[in-house]
């Protein structure tokens, strides 16, 4: 059989392979690593997406960014707006109406005069809000002293007093509501404005007003000030960012396109039956480009004439899901790291060990050979974790350890579930770690998206009483009709035995949890049925995975890594993995001491890997080998 040497690779710690992984890089920490001033000049891989934003940028276009989550779409939003001009950029205020209280009147100003039009108007006020103050105590003054010393009425002169100050109070509450209300204030941006509006409720998306309670009485705040600007109003000449823009209700999609058609927006009050509602101001500039994004799901519900407006005046573009594995791009994701550490400024700088040991880590998630992973967040999310883990020890720098460290503790649910389990099942699996038992297979699943868990899987053979049926327990039912079916095949085929008169029954050991892929199960269902037809005892030190075929042919399957860990973490000494996977192996250096990968590409060979003692050539395992060698000497392999 093929040996376990061809999916090993050597461990990272040979300064070598560390140098590798960067690239070849030759710097001592991430702080040698230069990280590019511009945004969009930080963005890695996504070339497709970069290209379209800077032209986008250039051309003031809407786009649309379909792909997976943490990949950069928020970051190349947030990059266009910075490369969109700074000048044009405008503050926006609202005016009482002397005409009409409930329509405000909008103006735009430079940016920046906003906040010096207002303080004027505010100092103006507080001049005279003072010289009516000194008025008011003057003629209280003169009232009082006239009543007191002069008529002797001191009681009508408290009156008297009492009402000219409510009056002059009223007066001057009145006046200060002709300070306009500065609406949008870009003054402090150092870029076009970018506004994320992911997730917004329609009031924070297209303005509101607040509702006021005093409406009567002369009280009221007046409306002009009640007036709050949306995320359309805020991205005026920037960039509005929408991520699962299909959320984003239907009605609040279709004022979103009015205010990208018109460019410019009314704002009224957005609950129908507080005062705000009657209130609406003047148009309001909603000058936008705006970034829609989503996964492959959200397109189903963008509004077709929003989705149709992006296509008409912009771009579309798909999110790369995977990156090719160079020289040039290890040391771009090198850069990432660099990148994250400064973006957070309280992590340590890596070392190159563990700057390499993130690539390693970026290589093992994307899953396939000559590729990393995309999942930028993610990996942010380990540098991270890293980086804390080494200032919790007061370290200077961040280890190899330390990312080590933060692997294990930055893990997913899925992956902490499958833990527990491992956990508890250790107490009585151990004794099934090794030992031989009769239709008793482990095998591997993948729960979630990274995290592997060994499922036995227990097979029994009966006479039945009719034709005879598979009977299977818990969600994987189909799963293991199907391969029964093939299994049965195979047999039928090439020993003359049947299941034709029997029951297979088969049970799942602990699948009942859910989240468990079974489509790999079918290798393990067939091996663990075989071993209890034929009374043949199975190796419990070793774990499978493998997709069969009617032909028998063991085909390749998912998330390879997660299962290879899954199994040594169990105590397993042997992995049957298919051939096919061979390229998908990369399992952290820890484990790759604890296990024997055996990959196959017949389920005769599992059956001679897994089942005890050597096949007795009259057998079903000794036909079935038999086959193969014939099979292979027919392709030219054996
Ligand atoms: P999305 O909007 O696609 O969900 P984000 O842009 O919010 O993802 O990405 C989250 C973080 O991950 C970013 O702030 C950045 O630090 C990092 N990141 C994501 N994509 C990239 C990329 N292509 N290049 C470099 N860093 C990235």
């Amino acid at each position: 059989a093929v040996g376990s040497e061809t999916a090993l690779t050597v461990s990272p710690v040979d300064p070598d392979v560390t140098t590798d992984l960067l690239g070849g890089l030759a710097i001592e920490t991430s702080e040698d690593i230069e990280v590019p001033p511009r945004l969009i000049d930080q963005v890695i891989g996504q070339e497709r997406a970069r290209d379209i934003v800077t032209k986008a940028a250039q051309q003031r276009r809407h786009v649309m960014m379909i792909g997976s989550p943490g990949t950069g779409k928020s970051m190349l939003s947030k990059a266009m707006a910075e490369l969109l001009p700074k000048e044009s950029v405008q503050d926006v205020l609202v005016y009482h109406n002397p005409n009409d209280g409930n329509k405000p009147k909008v103006r735009t100003v430079p940016s920046g005069k906003g906040k010096r039009i207002v303080e004027a108007h505010k100092e103006e006020a507080r001049k005279a809000g003072q010289f009516r103050s000194f008025l008011m105590w003057g003629i209280i003054f003169v009232v009082l002293g006239y009543s007191i010393l002069v008529a002797g009425e001191l009681l009508l002169g408290i009156l008297a007093a009492g009402i000219l100050f409510l009056m002059f109070r009223y007066g001057s509450r009145r006046r200060s509501g002709l300070i306009p209300n500065l609406l949008v204030s870009t003054d402090s941006e150092s870029t076009a404005p970018f506004v994320d509006a992911t997730g917004s409720h329609a009031g924070a998306l297209l303005g509101d007003v607040r509702h006021d309670p005093y409406q009567s009485g002369g009280l009221e705040t007046p409306s002009h000030d009640r007036v709050e600007a949306g995320g359309i109003h805020r991205a005026n000449k920037g960039v509005l960012f929408v991520d699962e823009i299909n959320t984003l209700d239907l009605r609040s999609q279709q004022h979103l396109l009015t205010a990208m058609q018109e460019r410019e927006f009314s704002i009224t009050g957005q609950s129908e039956r507080s005062s705000g509602a009657m209130v609406k101001t003047e148009p309001v500039p909603t000058d936008f480009v705006l970034v829609a994004a989503g996964n492959l799901d959200a397109m189903v519900n963008i509004h077709p004439a929003l989705r149709s407006r992006i296509k008409g005046y912009g771009y579309e573009v798909y999110m790369e899901d995977t990156v090719e594995d160079t020289p040039e791009m290890r040391q771009k994701y090198a850069r990432f790291v660099a990148q994250e550490v400064a973006k957070d400024d309280r992590l340590p700088p890596f070392t190159r060990e563990a700057i390499a040991e993130v690539v390693l880590e970026a290589q093992r998630r994307a899953g396939r050979k000559g590729q990393l992973t995309v999942e930028f967040r993610t990996l942010g999310g380990l540098v991270r974790v890293a980086g804390d883990v080494a200032r919790s020890e007061d370290a200077t720098v961040t280890t190899r350890d330390h990312v080590l460290q933060a692997k294990r503790r930055a893990r997913s649910i899925e992956q902490q579930i499958a833990d527990g389990y491992i956990e508890r099942r250790k107490d009585y699996d151990i004794a099934m770690a090794d030992g031989s038992v009769v239709g008793r297979v482990n095998g591997l699943a993948v729960m979630g998206e990274d995290s592997g868990i060994v499922l036995p899987v227990m097979a029994e053979v009966t006479p039945s009483q009719g034709p005879g049926s598979v009977i299977a327990t818990g969600k994987l039912q189909d799963i293991a009709r199907e391969a029964v079916q093939n299994v049965s095949a195979i047999i039928k085929k090439h020993s003359g035995t049947t299941l034709h008169g029997r029951d297979v029954h088969i049970q799942f050991v602990q699948a009942g949890q859910g989240g468990v892929d079974g489509d790999s199960a079918s290798v393990t269902i067939a091996t663990a049925v075989i071993s209890a037809l034929e009374g043949i005892g199975v190796d419990q030190s070793t774990a499978m995975t493998g997709s069969l075929s009617v032909r028998g042919d063991v085909l390749p399957v998912g998330g390879i890594t997660h299962k290879i860990e899954a199994a040594a973490k169990a105590g397993m000494s042997t992995v049957i993995i298919p051939a096919a996977n061979v390229q998908d192996v990369m399992v952290e250096a820890e484990y790759r001491e604890m296990v024997d990968i055996v990959p196959v590409s017949h389920i005769s060979e599992v059956l001679a890997h897994a089942l005890d003692g050597e096949p007795e050539t009259d057998s079903l395992v000794g036909r079935l080998a038999e086959f193969t060698d014939t099979v292979f000497d027919g392709v030219g392999r054996g």
